[in-house]
C-alpha cells in the first residue's frame, strides 16, 4: 500500500510538471530583438518637408515598415558640421564648441572632452563597449573626420565625390559590410546640400538627386543581404538640417526640420514618432540599439518608443 502511493505521487507531479511546462511564457520574457549590426546612411540638407514629394520608392518602404519622423529638429544654427556634432556627440552647440557649418574643432571650449581629447562620440561609447568589435565610417566631406572620434573607430575614409556622383562612396561601403560585417558603421552623402546650394532645396535638380541617393540606399540594404546579416541589422537614415531657397542655417521649419528613419528589427511599422526628436537624439539612440552604455556627458535621449 505504502509503494503504490509513492507511484501516485511520482505520476502526479510528472503530469504536473508537463502541465507547466506548456505554459505560454510571461509578457517579461519576451525576448529582445537580435541586432548585431547598425547601418546608417547619411543625407547632408535632406529637408523633412520635402521629402512627402519625393521619388524615394525604398526611403518610403523603410518608413512604411518602420518608424520615423520628418521634424527631427536641428541644433542652432542649422548648418552640418555643428548637426553632425550633434548626432555624432549626443550634444547640443553649447556644450560641443562646434560652431560654424565648416568647423573643424571646437570654436570655444567644449563642456567636457573624453578620453580622446574630444567630446564623447558614439564611437567612443561602442570603443568603451566592446573594442573587439569593428565600427567604421565613411564620408564624402573631409570635415566628418574632425567630429568623429578618430582614435575610437576601427576605419574611416574620406572618399569624395566624383565628377558630381557618389558611386565610389557607396561601393566602398557595400565592401565594407560585405567583407567587414561591422557592429556600426555609416555613410554619409554630401548631396543634396551640394544641389540644394546650387539650384535650391526642392528645385529639379535636388529632387532628382534624391531618387539618386535611394538607388543608393537599395543597393545598400541589397548589400546586407548578400553579407547573410540584413536580419539582424538596423538601418537608419538622417540628415542634418534641411533648406529653404537656396540656403539654411536659420530657424524656419524648413531649415531646422530634417528625416529620422529605423527600419530592422523588432522596429514598430508605420509608427510615426509624435514627440520631439532632437539631432542629439542620434547617438543615445545608437547606443541602446547595440546594448552600450551613453557616456554620462550626452544629453540626448534614447528612443526607445521605436521599438514594439
Ligand atoms: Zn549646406
Amino acid at each position: 500500500m505504502k509503494s503504490l502511493l509513492k507511484v501516485y505521487a511520482l505520476v502526479s507531479l510528472s503530469v504536473m510538471c508537463v502541465a507547466c511546462c506548456n505554459q505560454p511564457a510571461p509578457q517579461s520574457q519576451i525576448e529582445e530583438p537580435d541586432i548585431q549590426h547598425v547601418v546608417m546612411i547619411g543625407m547632408d540638407g535632406l529637408a523633412g518637408h520635402l521629402v512627402e514629394a519625393a521619388d524615394m520608392p525604398t526611403m518610403k518602404q523603410m518608413m512604411a515598415q518602420g518608424a520615423w519622423t520628418l521634424r527631427s529638429r536641428s541644433a542652432l544654427p542649422s548648418v552640418s558640421a555643428v548637426n553632425w556634432a550633434s548626432a555624432y556627440m549626443g550634444v547640443s552647440t553649447d556644450m560641443h564648441g562646434y560652431l560654424q557649418w565648416g568647423s573643424r574643432v571646437p570654436d570655444f571650449e567644449p563642456a567636457e572632452v573624453g578620453e580622446n581629447g574630444i567630446t564623447p562620440t558614439i564611437f567612443t561609447a561602442l570603443r568603451r563597449y566592446d573594442a573587439t568589435k569593428r565600427t567604421s565610417a565613411f564620408f564624402e566631406w573631409d570635415v566628418h573626420a574632425c567630429l568623429i572620434d578618430s582614435v575610437a573607430v576601427s576605419a574611416f575614409y574620406h572618399i569624395p565625390m566624383r565628377d558630381g556622383h557618389s558611386e565610389d562612396l557607396t561601393a566602398a561601403f557595400i565592401e565594407e559590410i560585405t567583407q567587414q560585417k561591422p557592429l556600426f558603421t555609416m555613410a554619409i552623402y554630401d548631396s543634396p546640400d551640394v544641389e540644394g546650394h546650387e539650384f535650391g532645396w526642392g528645385s529639379p535638380e535636388y529632387m532628382a538627386r534624391l531618387t539618386v541617393l535611394d538607388s543608393h540606399i537599395a543597393e545598400i540594404v541589397e548589400a546586407t543581404k548578400s553579407a547573410g546579416i540584413y536580419d539582424k541589422t538596423l538601418f537608419i537614415l538622417v540628415a542634418d538640417h534641411g533648406g529653404i531657397d537656396k540656403g539654411h542655417g536659420r530657424t524656419t521649419p524648413e531649415e531646422m526640420n530634417a528625416p529620422l528613419v529605423f527600419f530592422g528589427p523588432g522596429v514598430k511599422q508605420g509608427y510615426e514618432i509624435e514627440s520631439a526628436v532632437m539631432r542629439y537624439d542620434l547617438a543615445p539612440t545608437i547606443a541602446h540599439i547595440l546594448g552600450a552604455e551613453a557616456p554620462e556627458v550626452w544629453r540626448g535621449k534614447a528612443l526607445t518608443q521605436i521599438f514594439e
